[in-house]
């Protein structure tokens, strides 16, 4: 096995150390793959190193690297096929999804590569005919990249896609759940003739994330996952003060008034918690509804969830997959008990499913819980699963409070028909993004990211690029003359 990307090379761990990966629908292993070591991480490094300090890729402008995103881009579109149901088949996501993915990481490489040479600095005026005085953007360096296993391919773009286009060298790590589309990625970048060290894969675990985080020789960590991992990053960047982004969890909240269309309202929220069976970082997992609709509403997304159909995410009649592992499931089980401990209501689901299809792989069937309070542990921590509480508001005020009653703010929603108390409740959201009468668009050229503990840091849109830039002030003093400050 040759799946590390070494300095242009592709090659195996030097112990020979493989990892399986397996098909969360029904455990079959679907391949075993290289895992990286200190030696790899510290080879990743130093190519990368070599790469930005004498190679040609920060030196080429940034109207060529652009074209050279659009050459990945093209190739993404080109496989687009197989790269989907790879991640189909990795994550356990539906094959539609897994194209919608696709398509995403897709327009993100064509967005950077739109703008890599739309901001080339500027001219400052110093106020005096002899001082030329200007701001230039350079790359930061040696980039390492660590993306989680939800959207593995789509997480690694919003990072991959500005890091090149900004001219940096990088070290990429998937998560070791799901690493499958990340190689296939790196391949594509070498078709695209990016120069070799440019761009270095490591395969493994959190160990392998801790190594490259730690290397003296890396400038800049960008990491999306969990609270915990991103607070470790933190303090583990600490030395050698380098840069970092964390891209961290999310509480969400879906703040539903009873004005609302009925029907439109119980289908977004539906969407909002169960998408990819809730393993998605802005996953409307806490729905806060009005009085005047709560009991009917918590009623009929109880009964649609009922009827979600659980399967492979590669049958074209399944409408969500499994959990990604059994691990994670056994945590979103604990998370329901604990819950039921706790008093809240189960409406629907709340176990796996009895379909003999199903048994070998990680289900769990969409749940609904109702009568839920901020003390309990399912309302105020991340489940990252196929379950979403239910809370009721009586007035403006009230939803306020509780859609901002979290550790988080990553994302949310709210849903009403009048446009002045949307825009009032949008803004008094203390959330990165907010969706006013929808749910989980984003766009590319949109910056992305969370308050509080979701994170620091932007991705996406022109502050994603900025991540990956240090800012230069060149101060030109044209006619320097002796000014005489010391006498002597
Ligand atoms: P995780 O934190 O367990 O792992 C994420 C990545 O970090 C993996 O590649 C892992 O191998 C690596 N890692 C683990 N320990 C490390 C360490 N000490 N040092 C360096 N790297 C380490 O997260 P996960 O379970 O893969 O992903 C789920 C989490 O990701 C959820 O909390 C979810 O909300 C979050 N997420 C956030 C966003 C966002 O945009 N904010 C997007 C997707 C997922």
């Amino acid at each position: 096995m040759k799946d590390l990307y070494l300095g242009g090379i592709w090659s195996a761990a030097s112990d020979r150390a493989t990892s399986e990966v397996l098909n969360p629908y029904n455990a079959e292993v679907l391949v075993a793959v290289s895992v990286a070591g200190q030696a790899e991480v510290d080879a990743a490094v130093a190519a990368a190193r070599e790469a930005f300090d004498h190679g040609p890729w920060r030196r080429t402008s940034a109207a060529d690297r652009g074209r050279a995103l659009h050459r990945i881009a093209d190739l993404l579109v080109r496989d687009r096929e197989d790269l989907a149901r790879t991640e189909s088949l990795d994550t356990g996501k539906t094959l539609g999804e897994g194209r919608i993915d696709i398509d995403d990481v897709t327009a993100v490489f064509r967005y950077y590569a739109g703008i890599a040479d739309s901001d080339a600095g500027r001219l400052v005026d110093a106020g005096r005919a002899d001082v030329v005085s200007r701001i230039v953007h350079e790359p930061v360096g040696v980039c390492a990249l660590i993306a989680p296993w939800n959207y593995p391919l789509l997480q690694m773009s919003w990072k991959v896609a500005p890091a090149l286009a900004a001219g940096n060298t990088m070290l990429l790590k998937p998560s070791e759940v799901t690493p499958l589309t990340t190689i296939k990625l790196v391949a594509l970048i070498e078709e695209a003739a990016i120069p070799a060290g440019v761009v270095n894969l490591l395969l493994g675990t959190g160990q392998v994330g801790a190594a490259m985080v730690a290397h003296p020789d890396v400038d800049l960590v960008s990491f999306t996952g969990g609270l915990a991992t991103g607070e470790k990053i933190m303090a583990a960047a600490a030395p050698g003060v380098k840069r970092i982004a964390l891209e961290l969890g999310g509480k969400n909240p879906n703040v539903v008034f009873d004005d609302v269309d009925f029907d439109t309202a119980v289908d977004y929220a539906l969407a909002a918690a169960f998408v990819h069976s809730g393993q998605v970082c802005s996953a409307g997992s806490r729905l806060i509804v009005q009085d005047g609709i709560h009991d009917r509403f918590v009623a009929e997304l109880a009964a649609r969830a009922d009827r979600i159909r659980v399967g492979n995410g590669l049958d074209p009649e399944s409408e969500t997959g499994p959990l990604v592992s059994e691990a994670h499931r056994a945590k979103v089980e604990r998370h329901i008990a604990a819950a039921l401990a706790e008093g809240a209501v189960l409406r629907a689901g709340g176990s796996r499913p009895t379909d003999p299809d199903l048994q070998d792989g990680y289900f769990l069937r969409p749940t609904v819980f109702s009568d839920c309070t901020r003390e309990m542990s399912i309302v105020q921590e991340e489940v990252f699963g196929p379950v979403v509480t239910v809370e009721r508001f009586t007035d403006e005020a009230d939803a306020i409070r509780l859609a901002n009653d979290t550790d988080y703010g990553l994302a949310g929603a709210v849903w009403t028909s009048d446009a002045s108390k949307a825009q009032r409740v949008a803004g008094a959201l203390r959330h990165g993004t907010v969706w006013i009468n929808d749910y989980h668009p984003y766009l590319p050229q949109a910056e992305w990211g969370g308050y509080g503990k979701s994170g620091n840091g932007r991705e996406l849109g022109p502050s994603g690029l900025a991540e990956y830039r240090e800012t230069k002030h060149i101060y030109q003093n044209i006619d320097p003359a002796p000014q005489r400050w010391f006498k002597g």
